[in-house]
């Protein structure tokens, strides 16, 4: 039986149906490709080291460097200039659009150790507080796409950061969700969330003292998984290093289940924080990370609709990720 569920931040409506013939065991990837680009010719390692060349001073730790992104999305200048005339609304694309490269180019999240981890998530701390400094930086994601059906286009491993000018629709709906909840309950829903489901147990696949992982009751993805921390706080870049430990050790453990369990799928995770403008944000809004295998395409229903369908159901998503690797 399809059920409609509701995500309780943005409002949006998901149908969960899983299909009657396929249970999580079918979403295994049969056979991953094998990376396509050698390090030969990989603009992240060129023999010569030019991607070196124009990194960012200050950012590079012993497994990673950050440049700007070559083709960025968002680039910086002083001044917003609209473009687009009385009935059109066009702006020039301000903002940074950075990478965040591990050097090792045969590298993967899933295998690398803790102190890796540290670093790539301490850098992703450092940039963003950064970035929040600039006036023109109304929100800043950090992302990371892995495998061509999540929109990888470089193999060699590397997470980036979109610093924009506006606020991004998604992240847009969460914030305005999140003040209405506190509004009408004077709690921060995704400190209800965590409460909720801690209770209810059937969707937690991992948790320490100071994290919280388990399925979105109204995923968009198969095995889509939330990391939250337990105590309030609106602003990943304020995380302390104790945090971040903690933080590293819940993702880790989510990373390799997902890659034992499913053998290696392609997905995408990206930071949820709060706008670079903080107003009073800080209340009602609590930073978490979201992992979104990518196992489903989206159909026409869907792009129509935005009215995600998701062929398996949370709950067994998180009893199949709970289960240890035979
Ligand atoms: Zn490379
Ligand atoms: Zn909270
Ligand atoms: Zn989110």
């Amino acid at each position: 039986m399809p059920k409609l569920r509701q995500n309780i931040i943005t409002g949006d409506w998901v149908v969960i149906s899983p299909e009657r013939a396929k249970r999580p065991e079918d979403f295994v990837v049969e056979k991953h490709e094998p990376k396509t680009q050698s390090k030969e010719n990989c603009p992240f390692c060129p023999p010569d080291g030019t991607a070196y060349k124009t990194k960012i001073r200050g950012c590079e730790t012993e497994h990673i460097y950050v440049i700007p992104n070559k083709f960025p999305a968002f680039v910086d200048q002083d001044e917003v200039i609209e473009e687009g005339g009385d009935f059109y609304s066009s702006y020039k694309s301000l903002g940074a659009h950075e990478v965040i490269s591990l050097k090792d180019h045969d590298a993967e999240i899933p295998e690398l150790s803790d102190d890796v981890l540290f670093e790539l998530f301490d850098t992703y701390r450092q940039r963003m507080a950064y970035l929040q400094r600039n006036p023109v930086i109304e929100y800043i994601m950090a992302i990371h796409n892995f495998g061509a059906e999540a929109g990888a286009s470089i193999d060699h491993p590397h997470s980036q950061f979109f610093a924009s000018s506006i606020i991004p629709t998604y992240a847009g709906r969460e914030l305005y969700g999140s003040r209405k909840f506190y509004k009408e309950n004077k709690e921060c829903v995704y400190c209800r969330l965590i409460q909720e489901e801690r209770a209810a147990e059937i969707r937690i696949v991992a948790e320490n003292s100071g994290f919280v992982a388990f399925t979105f009751f109204a995923s968009r993805f198969p095995f889509e998984v939330w990391i939250l921390p337990k105590k309030h706080s609106a602003r990943y870049e304020i995380i302390t290093k104790d945090e971040l430990k903690k933080l590293i050790e819940v993702f880790s453990e989510i990373m390799k289940k997902l890659d034992s369990r499913l053998n290696h799928p392609p997905y995408n995770y990206f930071i949820h924080t709060a706008p670079a403008k903080i107003g009073h944000h800080s209340i009602y809004y609590h930073w978490h990370l979201e992992i979104c295998p990518r196992l489903s395409k989206l159909g026409g229903y869907e792009i129509g609709s935005d009215v995600v369908i998701d062929v398996v159901s949370p709950e067994s998503a998180a009893e199949f990720l709970r289960q240890t690797h035979e």
